[in-house]
């Protein structure tokens, strides 16, 4: 079993119910266990050209789980949840009704085209960063330490919900 961190968010549709969703989709599958989820996060939408308040809004959170499924199925099973919950891809970045990112997959590193770990992006992604050191304080991102201490300068760019 290996233990892993996903991200997910969205900003369309019911934001918590598809999150939600997510979880209980991931709790149900046979090779994925003690799932957990963090609280969640709400901050403004981000685009190519940074913070853009005219778009709705995110919702965030982390889960930890563990699972004996590979990188590979874990990321389709989470692409199958969320074409489940409406998603369509349109473009990167684009407003979505859900988006589920691996962030670790225990000490993995791996670059490919589909898949890359640890998520090269997490390190400067408050609503990543703080819903996963609620969640876990003592986490550590590989190849950039502490959690709560890369979390520790975005606390305001993130409202904690519950
Ligand atoms: P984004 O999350 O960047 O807005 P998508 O969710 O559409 O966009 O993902 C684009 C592609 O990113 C996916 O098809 C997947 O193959 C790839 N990808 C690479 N690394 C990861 C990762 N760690 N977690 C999730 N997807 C990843
Ligand atoms: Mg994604």
């Amino acid at each position: 079993m290996t233990a892993v961190i996903l991200a997910l968010g969205g900003n369309l549709g019911d934001r918590e119910a598809n999150i939600r969703a997510a979880f209980d989709g991931l709790k149900s599958h046979k090779a994925i266990s003690k799932v957990k989820l963090s609280p969640m996060v709400e901050s403004f939408a981000v685009t190519l050209d940074g913070v853009d308040e005219s778009k709705p809004k995110f919702l965030n959170a982390i889960i930890s789980l563990e699972t004996s499924l590979n990188p590979k199925e874990l990321l389709a099973f989470a692409q199958e949840i969320e074409t489940a919950r409406g998603r369509v891809r349109l473009m990167r970045w684009d407003s979505r009704t859900l988006d589920i990112d691996i962030i670790t997959f225990g000490s993995t590193l791996k670059a490919t085209k589909n898949l890359t770990l640890p998520h090269p992006r997490a390190y400067e992604r408050p609503f990543v960063l703080v819903p996963w050191m609620l969640l876990d304080p003592a986490a550590v991102l590989p190849g950039h330490g502490s959690v709560s201490q890369l979390a520790a300068d975005m606390l305001d760019q993130v409202v904690i919900l519950k």
